[in-house]
């Protein structure tokens, strides 16, 4: 039986993902040709094939039909890929109550992680998260959960510019799988068995982004930003020890798409980046502005995500009590959200 896929989320790597996914499952008989993509306007993608809110002038391939209803969307799935901005997952999961098939496997592309909202506030993968909540809804076998992490800002995939990216698998079978949805001449897709390592590190380099925003805000030329860059990355290392330490990250993850290379492009040419890069003038201008101001004028519906993951960090450091062992990330944190600093300083 060929694979049935779903795609929970539209936004703009969604719908910029789709352009791969259509593709591989009309060329190749492992999937269904049809791919249902959860988008609570349909008529918008399914007359004109085209995400006009957040990819606005790229063509989806046509067997990638637009859905309004989640439970509708994963029907019978057995490959089930998440894309939303994760603070809004929490009430779509229920609704795929026993909806998909038996065996069926995720995939996560969402760059955030929650955090336990009282005590140690220890940090939560989403891919976990995704994967206790299935089980609770269906009562079924666990869905083994894979991520997709990489240098992919969107709009340049959806171009089709040449693009890497990383698979975080459990299981080397189900890697092979997602690679086989992925992959194309212009999307080089590569498993790695380290599921936390390359979902932390999409995760953690939202933050590092803001900072390279502050320097580009402020001036600074590459050398600073190459600094933040660097100090991001062993912050990253760090948290993950710190935080993930029983679950066998691998140092080489760090230097595949999923690490290295998302937090330069990140750097460079993110969302984060760019709202971080407007706040900082904004302060330096003694005109400062809010960052959802900032989100809502620069992104179109965008939702920007090192914001709160910023804020997350910052909560989970102070409650382990190793705030001393990320400067990079604590003084992010203060500009971000302790107000511009004081001129005596
Ligand atoms: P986006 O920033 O384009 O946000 C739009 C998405 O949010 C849509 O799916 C929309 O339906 C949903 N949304 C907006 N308001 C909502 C609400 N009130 N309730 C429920 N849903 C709402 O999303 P995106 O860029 O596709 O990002 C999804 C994930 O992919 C994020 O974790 C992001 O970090 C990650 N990611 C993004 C890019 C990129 O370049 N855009 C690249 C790689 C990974
Ligand atoms: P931004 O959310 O900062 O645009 O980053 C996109 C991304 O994850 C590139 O890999």
């Amino acid at each position: 039986m060929p694979e049935k896929v779903a795609l929970i989320g539209s936004g703009n790597w969604g719908s910029a993902i789709a352009t791969k996914i259509g593709v591989n499952a009309s060329a190749c008989a492992d999937f269904d040709d049809k791919v249902y993509m959860w988008w609570v306007r349909p008529a918008l993608i399914n007359e004109k094939h085209e995400n006009v809110i957040y990819l606005p002038g790229i063509e989806l391939p046509h067997n990638i039909v637009a859905c309004p209803d989640v439970a509708t969307c994963v029907d019978g799935a057995t490959m089930m890929v998440f894309v939303i901005p994760h603070n809004f997952l929490a009430p779509i999961v229920p609704k795929m109550e026993g909806k998909f098939a038996k065996g069926a496997i995720g995939c996560s592309l969402i760059k955030g992680i929650e955090f336990e909202k009282e005590g140690d506030m220890k940090p939560i993968l989403i891919s976990d998260l995704l994967q206790a909540e299935m089980k609770k809804s269906d009562g079924a076998p666990v869905v083994d959960m894979s991520v997709l992490m990489g240098a992919n800002v969107a709009n340049e995939v959806a171009k089709g510019d040449f693009a890497e990216a990383t698979i975080g698998c459990t299981k080397p079978e189900n890697g092979l799988k997602w690679c086989k949805l992925f992959n194309t001449k212009d999307f080089a897709v590569q498993a790695v068995t380290d599921v936390a390592g390359a979902e932390l590190c999409g995760a953690m380099k939202n933050v590092v982004a803001l900072g390279a925003g502050f320097c580009d805000g402020l001036g600074y030329g590459g050398n600073t930003k190459a600094a933040i860059i660097r100090i991001g990355l062993k912050e990253m290392q760090k948290f993950c020890k710190v935080f993930y330490g029983d679950r066998q990250i691998k140092d080489e993850t760090f230097l595949e798409s999923c690490g290295v290379a998302d937090l330069v492009t990140t750097c460079f040419g993110g969302r984060n980046r760019k709202c971080a890069d407007i706040f900082a003038k904004n302060i330096a201008a003694g005109t400062p502005k809010a960052w959802d101001v900032i989100e809502a004028e620069e992104l179109n519906g965008q939702k920007l995500q090192g914001t709160g993951t910023a804020q997350d960090v910052m909560k989970a450091i102070k409650a382990k009590g190793v705030v001393d062992a990320f400067p990079l990330f604590s003084q992010i944190h203060k500009i971000a959200f302790e107000g511009p600093p004081s001129p005596t300083h």
